[in-house]
């Protein structure tokens, strides 16, 4: 075997899928060196062999070895296998690229099109395949079908997108210096002050993804909430009762609230106005990573990231289009009708591709985003060969229902507000309905409009008022951010990448910076981001990250240098890093202050439920080294309540309250199954108990 044409793919199912679309007689031969495997394909005669990487080969390590200085400004692009112990399998697939580039006469990159792809490809090509990057084709492709795939290689790009691929060393590069010069430091001020090592951690984006969760996390701790009062009226007609609302939703002076509500007891209501209003709604527009991300949340609850994973293993089947896109758009280069035909085969989807498929012309309502490299996610229309599991397949038919859903009408929908004067006071209550479905007949189960049909009203009418509220309510503090709240507002401030977004999320709750789905700061978050805001404001502003975001957008379109961008960087990070070291001992303080702190937080479980005022947590006997839950109280001498515990497997605050007795719980967690467990020894439920 040898004049062949290399192909590189950035994942071994990509790398199969290639090969099963190239060959001629799809049937690929598989071999294997090293133990890693790789494709033969025939294609018009030629070999072509398909070799996959796995994700990212090559990373960036300091040029000087030790984790103890800083700042580091040297650095040299190395094979992930030297920079991390673990990654050994990239050893030998590295060997095998080698050896199998040195009989190859051609070269194509097939990774993903987009910044990291680019980035695969390129040091793989110019590293292991001996400075190939420059004489290598560039597939291009947003779908793994066997069309696209045929198409993309007969119509390879001449050369790889060297903008892009600068964009994206440029990405790693900066990124790198944030992370390895700030995360130094704050671990080295620690070590120094107490001589423990402790891994803490910041970056470029993980430092400002932080900062809008403490700026937030202040608004709710700070807030005081002040009440005011809503009036509702209980409106009789036709023998169905309405909930009226008084005009004025917030009143803010209790007396007045009073005043009205008295004045309207055991009085007739008259119907003043009844305002009717019809709209249309248009179709939603067609998925973008984010939009499918936050609407998964929305629907599943599953966290961005698992979106993102289950995204893409459909992709890899070939099941649906790149996920890693901005764009809200469908070119019409997709063959709409023909992926609709194809999934009219699935049942479930027969009725409503037919009904599109007869429409005179199929166009999408898009939205305004673009993305260079990629389409909005779309149904390949191919259908799933065996049973998809049900969480990737939840993602599959959001997908396609997303995607018929696009093609449809708007919806016609009617809201009716009916006015009622009582005792010379407004109010007014209403109701909806949908005259046409339109799209939502396509998206459903994943819309829903609850109709409120209201009985035939006349203006003038009389109506009875069978009693009327008066409610003292609380303003609300803003919500916590949760996954999918801060994944929106990193979007619109430009920080981070699709890619890596969800990722950030990760690393702040493994530091331990941030905990719940609905995200709290701990105490060792806000001490990190203190040390930051102090020390180097800049690092944490959300302005540098986007500045640094938009050289990273010329760069790409050749109009800035990438060593420009990194001489910038260094001139940033350089001052701050100098001024930290000077307050080192300050700040291992007060990050070891921080550690300490969150270190017993995490043994708190809740308010003792005995004394009411301390607060439980989990202790060790100083005799017998045995764990058991006591009362801080304990240490005043006011509360000697304690609790027995497992003394196998590990024991932590389960967040929840006993639903038999109400008491904190804690978690168990022995080898791999959780369980929750309530210590109250009287507790009605025992259940959890038995397994102690
Ligand atoms: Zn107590
Ligand atoms: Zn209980």
């Amino acid at each position: 075997m040898d004049n062949y044409t290399l192909v590189i793919a950035e994942k071994p199912d990509a790398a199969k899928r290639i090969a099963l679309a190239l060959d001629k007689r799809e049937k690929p031969r598989k071999l294997s060196e090293n133990g890693v495997p790789y494709y033969v394909a025939k294609h018009n005669g030629v070999e072509i062999v398909v070799v996959p990487a796995l994700g990212h080969l090559y990373t960036i390590a300091a040029e000087r070895k030790g984790r103890n200085h800083y700042p580091v400004f040297s650095f040299k692009w190395v094979p992930r296998y030297v920079a991390e112990r673990k990654a050994t399998r990239i050893r030998s697939l590295l060997q095998t690229i080698t050896t199998l580039a040195k009989k190859a006469e051609a070269f194509v990159d097939a990774c993903d099109f987009d910044v990291e792809g680019c980035v695969i490809g390129y040091c793989i090509l110019k590293y292991a395949c001996g400075a190939k990057e420059h004489k290598s084709k560039r597939m291009k492709f947003s779908t793994l079908t066997k069309r696209e795939l045929e198409k993309a290689y007969a119509e390879a790009l001449p050369q790889l997108d060297f903008g892009l691929i600068e964009a994206g060393l440029t990405r790693h590069e900066i990124d790198w210096l944030f992370g390895i010069n700030l995360s130094r430091a704050l671990t080295v001020a620690t070590r120094k002050w107490s001589g423990k090592y402790v891994t803490l951690s910041t970056g470029r984006v993980q430092g400002p993804t932080l900062k809008f969760l403490v700026a937030r996390e202040e608004v709710i701790r700070s807030f005081v909430p002040t009440p005011y009062w809503k009036i509702r009226a209980q409106v009789e007609t036709d023998g169905r009762v309405f909930e009226a609302r008084y005009v004025k939703e917030r009143i803010e002076n209790k007396k007045e609230a009073e005043t009205i509500a008295n004045s309207c007891k055991d009085k007739k209501g008259q119907i003043e106005e009844i305002a009717i209003r019809e709209f249309k709604q248009p179709p939603p527009f067609p998925f973008d990573l984010g939009t499918l991300q936050s609407e998964a949340y929305s629907l599943f609850s599953f966290a961005p990231r698992r979106t993102l994973n289950l995204a893409q293993q459909l992709y890899l089947d070939a099941l649906i289009s790149y996920p890693r896109t901005d764009s809200q758009k469908l070119p019409s280069t997709i063959d709409y009708a023909t992926i609709l035909k194809n999934l009219g085969k699935a049942e479930q989807y027969y009725k409503l591709t037919s009904e599109l498929l007869l429409k005179q012309t199929l166009k999408p309502n898009e939205g305004y985003n673009e993305d260079p490299a990629h389409p909005a996610i779309y149904p390949t229309g191919n259908l799933p060969q065996r049973a998809l599991e049900p969480s990737k397949r939840k993602i599959w038919d959001l997908v396609v229902r997303r995607f018929l859903a696009v093609f449809s009408e708007p919806a016609a929908k009617q809201n009716m507000k009916v006015y009622v004067k009582i005792n010379g006071h407004r109010f007014h209550f209403s109701g909806r309905r949908i005259l046409a479905q339109g799209w939502m007949r396509y998206y459903e189960p994943y819309v829903k409009f609850d109709e409120l049909l209201l009985p035939p009203t006349k203006k003038g009418q009389i109506v009875n008022v069978k009693k009327t509220l008066l409610e003292e309510v609380f303003k609300e503090p803003p919500p916590r951010y949760n996954p999918s709240s801060l994944l929106k507002d990193m979007e619109e401030a430009r920080i981070g990448t699709k890619a890596t977004r969800a990722d950030i999320m990760q690393t702040l709750y493994d530091r331990r910076y941030i905990e719940g789905e609905r995200m709290t700061v701990t105490s060792l978050g806000f001490e990190v981001f203190d040390v930051l805001e102090k020390h180097c404001p800049q690092v944490i502003s959300t302005d540098l990250t986007r500045q640094l975001e938009e050289k990273m957008d010329r760069i790409r379109e050749n109009k800035e240098k990438r060593e420009d961008v990194l001489t910038d960087v260094i001139g940033i990070l350089h001052p701050s890093l100098v001024a930290f070291k000077e307050e080192e001992k300050v700040v291992g303080e007060q990050l070891n202050d921080a550690l300490e702190r969150s270190k017993l937080e995490e043994r708190i479980i809740g308010t003792c439920p005995v004394c009411k005022t301390g607060k439980l947590f989990i202790n060790y006997s100083r005799k017998t080294g045995k764990r058991f839950v006591g009362c801080t109280s304990y240490f005043k001498g006011l509360c000697k309540t304690c609790f027995r515990l497992p003394q196998r497997g590990t024991v932590g605050s389960s967040g929840k309250n006993c639903p038999a007795c109400g008491w904190p719980t804690v978690e168990v967690r022995m080898k791999s199954h959780p369980w929750v467990l309530c210590f109250n020894p009287e507790c009605p439920s025992k259940t959890g108990n038995e397994k102690s």
